[in-house]
């Protein structure tokens, strides 16, 4: 397994009127080359803002960072917004849940594709029949006409295939989807998955995946880590997590799924809500949720334990139980 890219001890707090929002708390991880790694949890855990914070997409000045965003063994928060720009698509390819927010209304999507590959300093000829070969790729309907219409004459499928496509021109190294499925139907949302099983496979992408679908982790994900209230509790191999959830938070969120269609819940709000931290204080996050909760749960943070290989587990409880 050779290491991608690697958050280590990842904070990010964001300056608000009542003094600052700690949206991710000492979050560690590793993406290895050719994996989907997926990051799980309810609305307003943090995930997006870690997925973000890789590709420099915070929202600008407001926020104290610290840790380190290590790809291919450099610390891409050294790097500046030029750096930046040639990692950007190039090396790390982003897709989103509103295609339409990164497609320009004016231009066709086939032209916006090709724009992309003239990077390369290709003729035109040769740029388009790359964007048609690759909306073949993504299995776009009709790939030639289709490369001549306009974002807002396909459905929003398509318009994922677009994005999809438009990333694979550039071939990077790393995906990050942040929830890519979530505003498609279930028909669709299949057929976008079966794609980006296929670019894994076919073009070896890592993936970051960011979702609150538990059907789309058991789909396509290796690794997995579930986030609550900025903090990565637990993360490790798919399959493990799935047989036997060691943070009480993951095992609520496992119980939340409808038994039989365990692969195709999502994922359910628990009793309660992701509380907004506001003030650092000691104790865990989940305290105030979790069925577990021992005194010194309320006033020290969990240590985060190593369950087995790659499985991490933040919480007093982990290990301790006969
Ligand atoms: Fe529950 Fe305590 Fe573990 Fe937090 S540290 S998840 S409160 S048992
Ligand atoms: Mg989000």
């Amino acid at each position: 397994n050779e290491e991608l890219l690697r958050l280590d001890h990842l904070s990010i707090d964001y300056k608000v009127k009542d003094g600052y929002l700690s949206a991710v708390n000492d979050v560690s991880c590793v993406v290895n080359k050719g994996e989907v790694f997926a990051i799980v949890g309810e609305s307003g855990c943090g995930k997006s803002t870690v997925a973000h914070s890789v590709m420099n997409l915070l929202p600008d000045g407001n926020e104290e960072i610290k840790g380190k965003i290590i790809f291919k063994g450099e610390d891409l928060r050294r790097y500046g917004p030029k750096e930046m720009e040639n990692i950007r698509g190039k090396e790390i390819g982003m897709i989103f849940q509103n295609p339409l927010d990164s497609l320009n209304p004016v231009y066709t999507v086939g032209g916006q594709v090709a724009e992309a590959i003239l990077l390369d300093k290709v003729d035109k000829q040769e740029a388009w029949n790359r964007v048609i070969n690759l909306f073949k790729d993504v299995k776009m309907p009709d790939a030639e006409e289709r490369a001549n219409s306009f974002p807002h004459e396909l459905s929003g499928g398509m318009r994922q295939r677009v994005m999809i496509a438009m990333m694979l021109s550039r071939n990077p190294e790393l995906l990050i989807a942040d929830e890519p499925t979530t505003a498609l139907d279930v028909t669709i949302e299949a057929q976008i998955l079966d794609i980006m099983k296929e670019l894994k496979e076919k073009f070896n992408t890592a993936i970051m995946l960011i979702t609150h679908n538990f059907g789309l982790v058991a789909e396509i994900a290796d690794r997995i880590g579930i986030m609550y209230a900025g903090e990565m509790v637990e993360s490790g191999d798919v399959f493990e997590i799935f047989a036997a959830p060691t943070h009480p938070y993951t095992r609520l969120l496992m119980e939340a799924l409808p038994r039989k269609t365990k692969a195709e819940g999502r994922l359910k709000t628990i009793e309660g809500s992701v509380p907004r931290i506001t003030k650092k204080k000691p104790g865990c996050r989940f305290a105030n949720r979790c069925p577990y909760a021992l005194t010194n749960c309320y006033c020290e943070d969990p240590p985060v334990v190593h369950v087995s290989e790659n499985h991490f587990c933040r919480c007093h409880l982990t290990g301790k139980e006969a």
